[in-house]
């Protein structure tokens, strides 16, 4: 089955709002093993979205309408479908009082333009939208299904969950659909592909998909098959060829990102946190407290910017920053050292860097970046060199110093 999204609203067409509807439905489509062939963003505009309607639904056996459902002038979507697919429109008592209801909960009077959100498309399912005003419409023409759904992301998403998966799972032949999934921490995607292209472009079924972010690439499989059993091996076998090719590289097979990865070892150990960030500025710290829980072993940091900071905070020694300069892998280890004195913590991370565009030297370029690991044992140092802006530079470094501490949690 071939699906198209029309994303409706004139906001979209402008450049402060994104559709991003239609990214959150190709994920729920795909998983059902539907294909996205196609979609469109149209205005407020009811003959230019009937004209686009009448093109997807020739193209298409579904297609999913998202927003311009509301009770103004320029929701125009019920009558541009009506249009489209030549049907009337009749009005529905009972969602009337529904919307009437909502309104009397909050202690509003409904306006009479809200009565618009009551009318159905004839022979069309109304969709039940309990964090909204317009129900959702499902319209059955042959074939081909025209899905109506109201364009906030909190109304739009629960009522596909609800009412639009079990009618999709209905009309597609039994299939199930398994997937596996890995990351790789600080290698280039190039890498990760010429290590692993040999492997799974042998293969159509489980479909593989390589995302990259800053020093962190997905890797994607998925099976398609009649039987469950049939999906899981398939996966196994393809998996097991990645797995080991990629080694310690990967650090996550459920898709956790690092900043999980590393609270579960901690937690899981007893062992206790801190961080001291000169360029990442503390992103380091915001990742590491953006897990759930990650006072159980998050203390805290030190965000030392200036070289007076690192001294007074940190205790690093004056002339050891006259000497190295602040961006040195002495530096580095002398934050970590302070930072995991200072709070008592098992562990402690530094990061120091250049992240541009200024600032370079000429012995330490931009992008040049120093991470420290302090342990009970060692005092660990990792030196790199990032290309890309400041955001990446500095991304790149967080994910350097977080991937030092996963390694020395597994004891790699
Ligand atoms: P509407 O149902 O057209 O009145 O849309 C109401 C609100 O939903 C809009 O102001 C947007 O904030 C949001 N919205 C509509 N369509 C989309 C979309 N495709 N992606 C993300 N948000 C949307
Ligand atoms: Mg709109």
């Amino acid at each position: 089955m071939n699906a198209e999204i029309i994303a409706v609203g004139s906001e979209l067409l402008t450049p402060q709002r994104v559709d991003t509807n239609s990214l959150w439905l190709t994920d729920q489509l795909n998983a059902l093993g539907v294909e996205v062939t196609a979609k469109t963003i149209v205005g407020d505009h009811r003959e230019r979205l009937a004209e686009a309607v009448r093109a997807a639904c020739a193209r298409s056996e579904l297609v999913i309408l998202t927003g311009g459902l509301g009770p103004t002038e320029d929701d125009v979507t019920r009558d541009a479908v009506a249009a489209a697919l030549d049907r009337t429109q009749q009005f529905r008592q009972d969602i009337c009082d529904a919307i009437d209801q909502r309104f009397r909960r909050s202690n509003r009077v409904m306006a009479e333009i809200n009565k618009r959100q009551a009318f159905v498309l004839e022979g069309a399912e109304a969709l039940p939208n309990p964090n909204g005003t317009a129900p959702g419409q499902w319209v059955q023409d042959g074939g081909r299904a025209v899905v109506l759904l109201p364009g906030p992301p909190n109304e739009m998403q629960p009522l596909f969950v609800k009412e639009c998966l079990p009618r999709l799972q209905r009309m597609l032949p039994p299939q199930v659909i398994r997937t596996r999934s890995y990351r790789v921490a600080l290698m280039a995607e190039s890498e990760v592909d010429q290590r692993i292209a040999p492997v799974y472009t042998k293969y159509a079924n489980p479909a593989t998909t390589i995302l990259a972010a800053a020093g962190d690439i997905q890797i994607h499989l998925r099976a398609r098959c009649a039987a469950e059993a049939d999906a899981e091996s398939l996966l196994a076998e393809v998996g097991g060829q990645i797995e080991a090719l990629l080694g310690d590289w990967i650090y996550s097979r459920n898709l956790d990102p690092l900043e999980v990865v590393i609270g579960c070892a901690l937690r899981a150990r007893s062992q206790t946190l801190s961080v001291a960030e000169s360029c990442t500025g503390g992103l380091l710290a915001q990742r590491i407290t953006s897990v759930p829980g990650a006072s159980d072993y998050f203390l805290g940091g030190f965000l030392t910017y200036s070289n007076r900071m690192k001294t007074e905070l940190l205790g690093v020694p004056e002339d050891l920053l006259r000497e190295h300069t602040a961006v040195s892998e002495p530096v580095a280890e002398a934050m970590a050292r302070g930072a995991r004195l200072r709070t008592g913590s098992t562990y402690a991370l530094s990061v120091t860097g250049i992240a541009g565009p200024g600032g370079a030297t000429e012995a330490i370029p931009v992008g040049a970046v120093f991470a420290g690991l302090a342990g009970p044992q060692t005092c660990r140092i990792r030196r790199a060199h990032f290309l890309g802006d400041r955001d990446r530079v500095r991304a790149l470094a967080s994910q350097l110093a977080l991937d030092m501490l996963r390694r020395e949690l597994a004891g790699l």
